[in-house]
């Protein structure tokens, strides 16, 4: 930890190491925590129920600066997208997805990604760096604030692959979900990956209890070699072994996401395939139709979305056909950081 910690990266625990440093009682951790994290209150000065000396030390020994939304940007449908720019460098997107009311934050893991998915605008945009627990955490906290209402949930399907940055990813949902910090439910709170073996094992063994996701998008090795390159160091065979562990040790069930590309990976032959590929799993399946066109991968027509959702229907698997959000501004999955020009 540098002399100056950044706030927002301090865990409950971390608080307490840290007043205990002061020669102050431990629920002072508590206290601060819940300002950040519960109130929305980012300025130690606003934090009444310290003293006034002890407020001062605080804002002398932390760095209490929240992430500038630099651009805010409203979807027909509701869906917001944020544009942060978070410790005074990197520029990172968060969405906020309005369904019937109940509020979820997408959140993202890295500033760009890795993995590099031909599809994806996040992919396109190259790789930056990870971001830290605090930097993760705080795109909730700072949308919370924003809108003034709670936000029910979280899912981790912004920029980035969480299981390229699996210790901080894994923070930020313990901060979340704290008691004592902001307290979000872990089943309320969701990692999606693109299938990184190692990552889904490190979840598993946290016993965290969140729930997972995975982006498969094809159930033959060589077309996911293509539409997720990560396939090639983490073949399906792994990437089974890996569900079924998870499965075996949590008992929750596993999120299929499954994009459909027009004549890639939308036949009749691939639900087939896909079915084959499933049994034995508890899974639920999202198919979600391709959103924007990059790179020449482009949406399946609705009676191949509707053909293969019959295919996986007959097979036995519960599927959803997932309708897009925030489209016209950007925000919808895979299209974060499409239109960041600023
Ligand atoms: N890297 C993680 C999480 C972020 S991507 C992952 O890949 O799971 C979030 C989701 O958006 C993934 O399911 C991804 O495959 C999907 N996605 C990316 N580009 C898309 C596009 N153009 N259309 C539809 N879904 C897309
Ligand atoms: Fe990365 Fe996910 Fe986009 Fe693939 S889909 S490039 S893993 S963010």
């Amino acid at each position: 930890m540098s002399a100056t910690p950044w706030a927002f990266d301090l865990s409950y625990d971390e608080w307490g190491a840290y007043f205990a440093g002061m020669g102050q009682p431990s629920y002072r951790a508590g206290q601060v925590c819940a300002w950040l994290w519960k109130r929305g209150v980012f300025d130690p000065e606003e934090m009444t129920d310290l003293g006034k000396d002890l407020r001062a030390a605080l804002a002398d020994g932390a760095d209490f600066s929240p992430p500038d939304i630099v651009r805010d940007l409203k979807s027909r449908d509701g869906t917001r997208k944020f544009l942060l720019r978070v410790r005074e460098s990197s520029l990172i997107e968060s969405a906020l997805i309005d369904q019937h009311g109940r509020l979820t934050a997408c959140l993202s893991t890295q500033v760009g990604c890795p993995v590099g998915c031909p599809f994806c605008a996040t992919g396109a945009s190259g790789f930056e760096r990870n971001l830290s627990a605090g930097e993760i955490a705080v795109q909730f906290a700072v949308m919370e604030k924003f809108i003034g209402r709670e936000i029910s949930s979280a899912v981790f399907m912004g920029m980035g692959e969480p299981f390229l940055n699996t210790e901080q990813t894994l923070r930020a949902v313990r901060m979340l979900n704290h008691g004592k910090a902001r307290g979000l439910g872990i089943r309320h709170i969701a990692i999606s990956t693109a299938g990184v073996v190692p990552g889904i094992s490190a979840f598993t063994e946290s016993g965290l209890g969140a729930r997972l996701a995975v982006s498969l998008h094809a159930a033959d090795n060589d077309l996911r070699n293509e539409l997720v390159p990560c396939n090639t160091s983490y073949p399906l065979k792994d990437l089974m072994a890996s569900l079924k562990e998870y499965q075996e040790k949590t008992g929750d069930r596993v999120t299929i996401e499954y994009a459909l590309f027009k004549k890639k990976n939308d036949s009749v032959e691939h639900a087939r395939e896909l079915a084959r590929f499933l049994r034995g799993l508890h899974v639920y399946v999202n198919l979600i139709p391709c959103n924007g066109s990059l790179n020449g991968y482009e949406r399946s027509d609705a009676e191949a979305v509707l053909r293969f959702q019959s295919v996986l229907k007959s097979a036995g698997f519960e599927s959803e056909i997932r309708a897009s959000h925030g489209g016209d501004i950007s925000a919808a999955c895979g299209q974060l950081r499409a239109g960041n020009e600023i």
